[in-house]
């Protein structure tokens, strides 16, 4: 029986959009159907840093979705009308005007960034699903039932806010979704010592050899999310990291902060040449346990 994602009905099941018609009405990005992206990299499975800037995304899935008929099939009709279209409906303002590209410094409302955060967090539960798109299950149940419960997104998800340069804009990806992350190393942590890079990608892959130390850590992070929406080149980064006493994030270059408080300003705010740099601004500390 087919039952609610949210709230566990199994009563008046609807194809909920992911994207609501006025944001359909406003993506300018020209790829209007989307790919699964991964990292290009022939042999390696852990890069180097060196190597990380050689890295290209290639595409995964030949798998198609217009954005217009991307659905998922396992919303009832009550959260669909009510809990989503509320969370929609208060994003409206702030995420049509990221669309439009006429986003000021004074829409960094407390309010408007709470909004934005929800429809973002919104957009990643039902978007990285696999009753939407062909990939593999991230998201747990759980945390649907919690974010209909409690409504609101939870404190260890980092939401942040970044840009691309005008010539990248449009032509870009529409979203980027995997369990990648830059690793990088305290150097206080109990692992710094027997790390000889001083930093390292780990490409989630199946198979791979991993050291004792790359599969402690990647088994840490197997809930982890990461994800990317490319709103008319404005990038929306929404992630999860499940061991939050392990690890701490850092950026590189400027970012915006958008939850669980905003932190940042809008001169933090940096364009990057592509999703695949803006992705990988993002470093994720091992603190581990103090020597
Ligand atoms: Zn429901």
């Amino acid at each position: 029986m087919k039952r609610c994602v949210f709230c566990k009905s199994s009563e008046n099941i609807t194809k909920e959009h992911i994207f609501p018609i006025w944001y359909r009405n406003l993506n300018k990005i020209e790829l209007k159907t989307l790919h699964h992206l991964s990292f290009e990299h022939p042999t390696q499975r852990i890069l180097s840093s060196k190597n990380i800037s050689e890295m290209k995304m290639k595409l995964k899935s030949e798998r198609r979705y217009p954005i217009n008929s991307l659905v998922n099939g396992y919303v009832c009709k009550k959260c669909n009308n009510i809990f989503i279209n509320k969370i929609d409906g208060n994003a409206k303002d702030i995420v049509s005007k990221l669309l439009n590209g006429n986003f000021e410094k004074g829409d960094f409302t407390e309010e408007n960034c709470k909004a934005l955060s929800k429809w973002a967090y919104k957009t990643v539960l039902t978007l990285c699903n696999p009753n939407t798109i062909n990939f593999k299950k991230l998201i747990p149940d759980s945390a649907y039932e919690d974010f209909f419960v409690t409504k609101e997104v939870p404190d260890d998800v980092i939401i942040s806010l970044g840009k691309l340069e005008k010539e990248a804009k449009n032509t870009e990806v529409l979203w980027s979704i995997s369990q990648n992350f830059l690793f990088e190393f305290s150097p206080h942590s109990s692992y710094a010592k027997d790390i000889v890079k001083e930093s390292t990608f780990i490409l989630n892959q199946k198979k791979s050899n991993l050291s004792v130390t790359m599969s402690f850590l990647k088994k840490c992070n197997k809930d982890s999310f990461h994800v990317i929406l490319n709103i008319n080149g404005f990038l929306l980064r929404v992630v999860y990291i499940p061991r939050t006493d392990l690890f701490s994030l850092r950026y590189d270059n400027g970012e915006i902060i958008v939850h669980p408080k905003l932190t940042s300003k809008m001169e933090d705010l940096i364009e990057y040449e592509n999703m695949m740099k803006f992705m990988l601004n993002l470093h994720l500390v091992y603190k581990g346990i103090e020597r």
